[in-house]
């Protein structure tokens, strides 16, 4: 990977929607870095000119897998995604990785620590490490991760993986932007089944028992076997999720955790379920954002701010019904004349 010291004038100067969308375009991987940046900048002043950049980058996107990986802290996908990027990079395919960690809202950082550990993957020539920064909140994470994704779509890499701590809702989100969805388990002791969630089972396209190396290889085969069954009594899928074995750390089975990837995309796309698929999500992904600014813009009234204390005072001690202390609030904010805020303040509330 070309890296532009960050201290050089060059890198530093501002750059305009033009030079963005030009470095994109032409794989400048200094450029795209900047864009990802820029996307996913907090910062009022970057909003408009990351806007203008998606809005001129969206004709080119669309190309690429997209594939979600999930798995609990320890399952194995720093590895397993190196593992499967270099695959793929020995293929002739170019990949870049977005990182989602819900949990980095609480330490307020990147997950950094992916860049080393994924050294070899890091270094070779098509992929791109690119850990999404910490939003305030599960639909900001979302967006920006989105956002981030159609930037290394539009710059052409073939495949965009996505992986996200199995914690809370993060894994819906990922598997509510992504054509497939990878959920990576650990070989347990006979109770897999306990600790995984059904809503789980419902988005996973792609299973794969990790760490099928060694003594563990007879629990990862038992695992996989129950996990086959519970997909099997899930009703109302039409495709049963396949179930694989691997071996991240010993480079086992990821060319087949590749295979079912590619065939799952392969049968959305001969089907025209792919096109279908994304459409919804983009729809869902609308009314996601309408959801998160519509309360943004509520909770930040200053007509809401004042009364709502004393209402949800009035609520806890039992001198006022929900019901009714919700229908006050929602007309004071609809009588309010600042109900229509200027569409600044509601910009991007998430962040
Ligand atoms: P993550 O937290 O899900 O990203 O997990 P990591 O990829 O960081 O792996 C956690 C630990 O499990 C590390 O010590 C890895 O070396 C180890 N590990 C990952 N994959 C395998 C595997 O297939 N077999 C074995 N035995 N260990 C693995």
């Amino acid at each position: 990977m070309s890296h532009i010291h960050s201290s050089s004038p060059q890198s530093r100067r501002e750059l305009t929607v033009d030079d963005y969308f030009n470095g994109v375009r032409a794989g400048d991987r200094a450029i795209l870095a900047r864009s990802l940046t820029l996307v996913e900048s907090h910062s009022p002043r970057h909003i408009p000119t990351a806007e203008a950049l998606l809005a001129r980058l969206l004709p080119f996107t669309g190309n690429s897998i997209r594939v979600g990986i999930t798995g609990v802290p320890g399952a194995g996908k720093s590895t397993l995604i190196e593992a499967l990027g270099l695959h793929l990079i020995d293929q002739g395919q170019s990949v870049a990785v977005l990182a989602v960690d819900p949990s980095s809202r609480v330490s307020g950082g990147s997950i950094l620590g992916d860049k080393t550990r994924m050294p070899r993957l890091s270094t070779a020539v098509n992929a791109n490490i690119r850990p999404s920064p910490a939003a305030q909140t599960l639909g900001g994470v979302a967006r920006k991760t989105r956002e981030s994704l159609l930037v290394c779509e539009a710059a052409g890499f073939d495949v965009v993986l996505v992986e996200t701590v199995g914690v809370g809702q993060s894994e819906t989100v990922v598997a509510d932007m992504t054509d497939c969805f990878v959920a990576l388990m650990l070989p347990g002791a006979g109770d897999e089944l306990q600790g995984i969630k059904r809503g789980l089972l419902e988005v996973v396209d792609v299973l794969a028992v990790n760490k099928a190396d060694g003594e563990r290889r007879f629990a990862a085969e038992l695992a996989a076997q129950q996990y086959r069954m519970a997909l099997q009594s899930l009703v109302g899928r039409s495709q049963t999720p396949a179930v694989l074995l691997c071996s991240a750390l010993e480079n086992t089975g990821i060319a087949e955790v590749w295979q079912a990837i590619a065939s799952h995309h392969q049968r959305l796309s001969a089907s025209g379920n792919l096109s279908a698929k994304r459409k919804a999500q983009n729809l869902y992904s609308l009314r996601m954002q309408l959801d998160e600014q519509l309360r943004s813009l509520f909770e930040q009234h200053s007509a809401i701010q004042r009364l709502r204390p004393e209402i949800e005072r009035q609520v806890l001690s039992g001198a006022l019904l929900a019901s009714t202390g919700a229908r006050r609030l929602m007309e004071s904010f609809a009588r309010s004349e600042y109900s229509g805020s200027p569409a600044k303040s509601i910009d991007h509330p998430s962040d």
